[in-house]
Formats: C-alpha cells, structure tokens, sequence
C-alpha cells in the first residue's frame, strides 16, 4: 500500500498541520531530527496539540536543551560490544538492526542517533561480527531486535536474521521492539510473520503505542494477525505530557492492550533525550499518576513503570527512587547507588510548561 509521507516541513505546513510562520525554526528542529508522518497517521490529528499531533509533530520546544539532557541518555555506547550489538545484561542483547523508523517520534530516546541520514540496516560485515559476538556468548538467553524500527525492514532480511538466530542453539528468546503493528499495520503481512518466525523459538513483539486512539481498526487487525499466529505480545509505552499523563488516558490505554492480547509491558519514564523536557513529567508526577491505576485496574493492565538510569547503568523501577533533598538516589540491578537528575521536580529550575495537564480522548 501506498502510504504518503510527510517529511519535510513544507508538507506539513501544506497540509496545515504546522504554522507557516513556525516553518524556519521548525526546519531547524528537523535538520536534528528527522521528521517522518504517513498520512494514514496525521489523518489521526484533530488539533495539532492532541495526543497524536504532540507526539509527531515537530515543535520549536525541540530546540531547547537541559543540562541533564543527553544524545546517548541511556549509555548504549558504554555497553556496545560489536557495532549495533548492546551488551548490558548478562542473559540478553539488544541487536540495533536498523537506524530508520516509517514514522518519528518527537521524544525518541535514540533521536541522535537514529533518522533518514543515518546509516540503516546493518551491513553484511557488521551483522557477521555481531553473529560471532552471539555465538561465543553462551550466556545470552534472549536477543531483542531494536533500531530504529525493525520491523520496518524487509521480511527477506527479517526471514535471514531469524535463519541465523535459529543456528544458535542457547538463544530461546528473540524480542522485536515495535511500532509498526499499530503505526504502519499494513506492514504486518503473513510473510512478515512467518519471517519473524522462521527460527523456531519463541517470538515475543513488545509493541510502542502511547494514546489508545492510535489503536484503528487496521492496528488492532494487524496486532490479532500476530497473536493468532502465536507471537505473543507485550506493550511499551513513554508516558508523555499532553499525551498520556492523566489517569483517565493511562487506564483507556492499558486496557486497550488487554483486550487487543497485549500484555501491559513497561510504562518509561522519559528519558533525557535532547530537546525533549516539554514531554517529560517529574518523577513525583508519573509515581502520583501511576499508584492511582493499582486497584482501579485489574492487575493485568498494570505496567512496570521504569526510568532508565543514565549512563547505560540499566532500568529501575520508578518506586525503587528514593527523595535526597532535592535530588533523587537509586540502585541499578548491581546494587550500585546512583543520583538522579530531576530538574522537573520540585525545587528544579527548569522552566514550567504551560501545556494543560491531561489529555483528552
Ligand atoms: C532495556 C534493555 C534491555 C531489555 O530489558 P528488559 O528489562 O529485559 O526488557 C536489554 N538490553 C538493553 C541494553 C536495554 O537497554
Ligand atoms: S519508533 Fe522508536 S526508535 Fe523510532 S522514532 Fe519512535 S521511539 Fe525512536
């Protein structure tokens, strides 16, 4: 299917999604990071600032950086083993097969790094040394696809990565981390998934959606085609503001998940991506909005609420942050104490922003 693109910023200012007068700042935010929005997906936008326009839409906001903000915020080169291999934990890998997406987010983590300039698909040479890497690791249980988007790659390459993994005999886990399923669900074809398939193990798709009105008819299709194919399937969700920081859309999401077979994966906390404060909420926020699901939900729409720990120290739970002074103190996964930035929070200076609280459906 032909899905048009919106990537440059006089395609949105045509299509009257952006103000003529934002257009030369905003192609400054574009020329850092790359602006990409099918039209099937702007066709979701009622107002600009709804909580599919703020997650898509290019904003003069991203220009503003905080000290605490980053272009690796979650460490992934101190823990690369090869090219495009993340090494952090000892059972699992995260294999970056491709640095493009169909669409971008304006809060990605990896904005620095992933885009339309980038590089792409691993090459050949890159994905035999991390092939190598995964072979003489007999410690690595799981093997999570990330990028970019990788499942926006071709189900040819999707359908060799998977021959490969099926010649290691002590990987039993293969993750791919998504939007796809929801964003560009025409991409779900049978042959994507029996290429996601084809090694015999055990599939998971973790599937990135963050509003539940980005759930269309074709989305909650695409995600029944993998579940009745039996690849099971777990969610990924920012909590953003403007978007989803409020208990009324939390909850719709949640749910919505449930019942599309998708089981409530990981709430993130933003991360310090650069030219992304406008999106995030303080800690004592999201740990506010995220006690007032339990017991209002039923325990299968409850997710883990995570904060990566900057400097690739790996996730926490967010209840797992303790207040010091001003500052926030936390253990990684090693027992290693660490301080948190959080220049949101009370006592931060930071500027305020004036987006309403609360998003509406
Ligand atoms: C997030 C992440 C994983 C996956 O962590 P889970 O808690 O198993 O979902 C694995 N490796 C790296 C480098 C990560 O950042
Ligand atoms: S799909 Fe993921 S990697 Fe791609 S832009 Fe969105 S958050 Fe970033």
């Amino acid at each position: 299917m032909s899905d048009k693109v919106f990537a440059r910023i006089e395609d949105l200012v045509s299509a009257g999604l952006v103000e003529a007068g934002d257009a030369a700042v905003l192609a400054e935010v574009a020329a850092r990071y790359s602006v990409a929005l099918p039209e099937t997906v702007a066709r979701l936008i009622v107002r600009p600032d709804d909580p599919i326009g703020r997650q898509f839409l290019p904003r003069p906001d991203e220009l503003r950086l905080l000290p605490e903000e980053d272009v690796d915020p979650i460490g992934d080169g101190a823990h690369q083993a090869v090219k495009g291999l993340i090494h952090r934990y000892p059972d699992r890998v995260l294999l970056k097969l491709t640095s493009v997406c169909p669409v971008y987010c304006r809060f990605c983590f990896r904005r620095a790094s992933v885009g339309a300039g980038t590089e792409g698909v691993l090459d050949d040479a890159a994905l035999d040394a991390a092939f190598a890497y995964l072979a003489e690791h007999k410690e690595i249980w799981e093997v999570i696809v990330t990028g970019g988007d990788p499942l926006a790659v071709s189900p040819r390459r999707l359908a060799a990565l998977s021959r490969r993994l099926a010649a290691l005999p002590h990987v039993k886990i293969l993750r791919f981390h998504s939007r796809v399923p929801v964003l560009a669900p025409t991409r779900i074809t049978p042959e994507l998934i029996a290429a996601l398939k084809e090694s015999g193990k055990t599939v998971y798709v973790a599937v990135h959606a963050n509003h539940v009105r980005e759930f269309t008819p074709e989305a909650r299709d695409a995600c029944a085609r993998l579940a009745d194919q039996g690849v099971a399937l777990v969610s990924q969700t920012v909590l953003l503001r403007g978007v989803n920081d409020s208990v009324e859309a939390l909850s719709a999401l949640m749910r919505a998940f449930v019942e599309m077979r998708v089981k409530p994966y990981y709430l993130h906390h933003g991360d310090l991506a650069p030219g992304t404060s406008h999106f995030r909420l303080s800690l004592e926020e999201g740990q506010t909005l995220v006690r007032a699901l339990l017991g209002r939900l039923s325990g299968l729409c409850q997710p883990i609420y995570v904060v990566d720990i900057p400097g690739g120290r790996g996730k926490a739970p967010a209840a797992y942050f303790e207040r010091v002074g001003r500052a926030w103190s936390v253990e990684d996964w090693r027992g290693i104490r660490h301080d948190y930035a959080d220049s949101l929070g009370h006592g931060g200076d930071a500027p305020k922003n004036p987006t309403p609280q609360g998003s509406q459906l």
